[in-house]
């Protein structure tokens, strides 16, 4: 059993212990202490970085876990320590400050959900740049319901209240009928009860700071519908607020140089840019048509009279997305048309839907018997590649192929 000093006093950030374990792998170690100011990682709350050092040793833990046996995991630099040494414990003391700023926040937050719209939090989670609840609502949530939530949570930051904690064996059935969820059948004794007076009382396993103040600010950064009942809340508490603001204002300003006209507001210099590429996107599709119409002219006068029937052989340099679409404009917009388009490393066979008795699929099979390669289509339409010709071969080929199906 580690004695856990963070319960007594969530400042300690420095504290003597013995060691009780240590089992080593590779070049990490997992050490058992018989007191710890580390925070095992629960209840959403990440595990506390930091270093446990002793004579000829330090500890660089990464990770801390564990109820009753806290272990801490991490780097060893130096000999391996043994039962009954003593260690001196330095915790990351930002890191973890921050995240118990992240966690009051959330029992502010959460209580001003259930207050306005009775809505329980039933899911947290601190990550390095932000947290998420999620919350419980079958309705519909708007930026300007979250905004008041918002506004009354930092009302309850700003009133600088004393955020209590409680042990009890037994909860009393006055306390009980305040929880602000009731409280589930797995919390056994000893029950930790967080309160803050006027605003929230629950029973919480964390770490928090002493008063609402020194949440410094609670940000909502986005949110959004989980599921048909769950709503997820992104947020950010203290410094970590600060930061999230400053990349996303960093983000903002940026793009805002980026654009040709850098007057706010930033979203309507995207919707002038957003016009401008449809404007293009719509004249480079009628030059396209332009060009295609010039292209399938020059290729129609000189295209192959076989059996009655049009036919285009072309060795192409565009690449087969262009050349797809091209041909298929060919031959859609011209009866009685085949179109045997060879490039690169590729094949397009393509027929006006008119012409009867003539399978594209089955004339690439017929190129495909001797050139070897891959592909497949229908009756209008086949692509192939992957040939042991050169081009032109291939071309000869499907010219001679056109010719037998035809006689
Ligand atoms: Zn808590």
């Amino acid at each position: 059993m580690t004695e856990k000093l963070f319960y007594r006093n969530a400042y300690l950030w420095e504290a003597g212990g013995t060691v009780l374990a240590v089992e080593k792998s590779g070049k990490s170690v997992r050490i058992l202490l018989d007191r710890t100011i580390f925070y095992p990682e629960g209840g959403g709350q990440p595990s506390d970085r930091g270093i446990i050092a002793g004579e000829g040793f330090r500890i660089f833990v990464e990770k801390v876990h564990g109820k009753d046996e806290v272990w801490h995991e991490g780097k060893l630099e130096g000999r391996l320590p043994e039962p009954g040494e003593p260690v001196r414990m330095i915790v990351d003391a930002e890191w973890r400050y921050e995240n118990m700023r992240q966690h009051t926040g959330q029992h502010i937050l959460s209580a001003v959900f259930k207050d306005l719209y009775d809505a329980n939090t039933t899911g947290f989670q601190i990550f390095e740049g932000y947290n998420k609840i999620e919350i419980d609502y079958p309705g519909e949530l708007d930026w300007d319901m979250i905004l008041d939530v918002e506004r009354r949570a930092n009302e309850v930051v700003w009133r600088n209240l004393p955020v209590q904690v409680e042990v009890y064996e037994e909860l009393p059935e006055e306390l009980r009928n305040k929880l602000r969820k009731e409280l589930s059948d797995k919390v056994k004794p000893p029950i930790r009860i967080v309160s803050i007076p006027g605003v929230d009382v629950i029973p919480c396993g964390g770490t928090h700071v002493r008063s609402t103040g020194e949440v410094g600010i609670i940000k909502v950064v986005n949110f959004y519908r989980k599921s048909r009942k769950l709503w997820r809340i992104e947020f950010a508490c203290g410094n970590r607020a600060l930061k999230y603001l400053d990349e996303l204002l960093d983000d903002y300003w940026k793009s805002l140089d980026e654009m040709p006209n850098k007057n706010r507001p930033l979203f309507e210099r995207v919707g002038e840019l957003k016009g401008e590429v449809e404007r293009l996107e719509g004249e480079k599709d009628s030059l396209r048509r332009e060009l295609w119409g010039w292209k399938a002219r020059a290729l129609l006068n000189e295209a192959l009279e076989i059996g009655g029937i049009r036919v285009v052989a072309h060795l192409e340099e565009a690449p087969l997305k262009d050349a797809q679409a091209f041909v298929v404009h060919l031959v859609d917009k011209n009866p009685n048309t085949v179109a045997l388009i060879v490039g690169e490393n590729y094949v397009i066979f393509a027929k006006n839907k008119g012409v009867e008795g003539l399978s594209m699929n089955d004339l690439l099979r017929e190129v495909l018997s001797k050139t070897g390669g891959g592909g497949g289509g229908s009756e209008v339409l086949a692509r192939g590649g992957g040939f042991r010709a050169k081009p032109e071969e291939v071309l000869e080929l499907a010219i001679d192929a056109l010719k037998q199906s035809l006689s």
